[in-house]
Formats: structure tokens, C-alpha cells, sequence
């Protein structure tokens, strides 16, 4: 799923697929790893930027 992920975080997945990884991110830890480091809000550098996938505002 993880190639999904850099595609779901550009916003250029399909509609149903990007519910799909959505939902995926909610129980599956190594991606929503990789989607924290995708966005930027698993730099342990980043500062106090909320944690999980909501927590995206872009
Ligand atoms: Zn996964």
C-alpha cells in the first residue's frame, strides 16, 4: 500500500481509491508511517503538529 500512500498525500489517487487508503491509514501502522513522513508531520523536528491522518490540513 505504501506506493498508494505518496499518491493519496499528492491527492492523485481516484476518489474511491482515496477513501480506500484513507481507511487503510486508520490500522495499518507502517503506512500511516509513511504517510507521517510524507507530509512532513513525523519529523521529529516538526514541532507540535497533531499526530494521524486528520491531522493534515493541506
Ligand atoms: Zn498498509
Amino acid at each position: 500500500m505504501e506506493p498508494l500512500v505518496d499518491a493519496f498525500v499528492a491527492a492523485a489517487l481516484a476518489p474511491g481509491e482515496h477513501a480506500r487508503v484513507a481507511g487503510h491509514l486508520t490500522h495499518c501502522t507502517s503506512c500511516r508511517i509513511a504517510y507521517l513522513k510524507a507530509t512532513g508531520a513525523g519529523s521529529p523536528a516538526g514541532g507540535g503538529r497533531p499526530r494521524g491522518p486528520e491531522g493534515g490540513g493541506r
